[in-house]
């Protein structure tokens, strides 16, 4: 994206540092990302739409498709096997493959609209998996779950009143991309959290307005839009959650998978800047997933 800009390489390094000091990145069955194919793209942006992120992508120097948003010469191969790496998890996960499976990428996606890159997203990587796993395993009903800070306008975008898919999320409002409050679709449980709203506030929402809605809907797949920007530690915004939020709200995701879904979980990495706690955050997240708490 451009030097000093937040959605950096360091992402990446900086999670697998706290793999290898939990010990749990020993354990982990690991696959590199495949490149999605355009047909799978297809499912959630218009052909078209993928056509010219293809022909914009440049062979030298930096094209900003947004103002928060660019691409390089390296940008369009990461943001395929970001997405292919989202169509394998469902593979994996959906063949008994794997029980679950977390996709370390970038760029991130949920602010990628049907045919609009947006907000350090180009293809939105969750959608592109929903949609394959609704097309490719015959999946009926898949949940999505939002923990970003940042409200996933793009996924909504792709997916409002689309009644094989109920997305649940907690966003800070107002804020960055200042949606998601006015009328949503009744597939969307959006739940707005204001500056400073902590541990507490992320309990309520889960388990007065998620839980409930996701029991009613008993998903047969649930995808993680996983942003830890939401962190204290992170200064991108300010709902103020810990490390140990992203545990306790991937263990209740996790007991409603398990009661609906097979215990299938496939979970994308999306925002998360402030490097350390990233890092411990998602081992937070993958400890869960992986049943690796004990
Ligand atoms: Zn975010």
């Amino acid at each position: 994206m451009g030097a000093q800009h937040p959605e950096c390489p360091e992402r990446l390094g900086a999670i697998e540092d706290q793999l290898i000091a939990s010990g749990i990145g020993q354990v982990l069955l690991r696959r590199e990302a495949p490149l999605a194919e355009d047909e799978q793209l297809a499912r959630a942006h218009p052909i078209e739409y993928v056509r010219a992120i293809r022909e914009i992508a440049p062979a030298q120097g930096t094209v900003h498709l947004d103002p928060d948003t660019a691409m390089n010469p390296y940008s369009l191969n990461a943001a395929l096997r970001a997405a292919g790496a989202a169509v394998l998890a469902t593979d994996m996960v959906m063949t008994g493959e794997a029980d679950s499976a977390f996709c370390g990428v970038r760029p991130p996606g949920h602010h990628a609209c049907r045919a609009r890159p947006m907000g350090f997203c180009i293809f939105n990587n969750v959608a592109v998996a929903v949609r394959h796993a609704l097309h490719a395993h015959g999946v009926e009903r898949v949940a999505i779950v939002d923990f970003d800070v940042h409200h996933g306008n793009g996924t909504e975008d792709i997916f409002e009143g689309d009644a094989q898919v109920l997305m649940v999320s907690t966003f800070q409002h107002p804020f960055y991309p200042y949606s998601g409050t006015e009328d949503p679709a009744s597939n969307m449980v959006n739940v707005p959290l204001a500056a400073g709203a902590g541990s507490k506030a992320l309990q309520a929402a889960v388990e007065g307005r998620w839980l409930p809605a996701l029991e009613a809907f008993e998903p047969q797949l649930v995808v993680f839009s996983a942003g830890f920007d939401a962190h204290a530690e992170d200064d991108m915004a300010m709902l103020r959650f810990s490390d140990t939020d992203y545990r306790w709200v991937t263990e209740q995701v996790k007991a409603l998978a398990e009661r609906h879904a097979k215990g299938r979980m496939v979970s994308v990495l999306e925002g998360g800047y402030a490097l350390p706690a990233l890092g411990r955050s998602v081992v937070q997240h993958l400890r869960v997933l992986a049943g690796l708490n004990a």
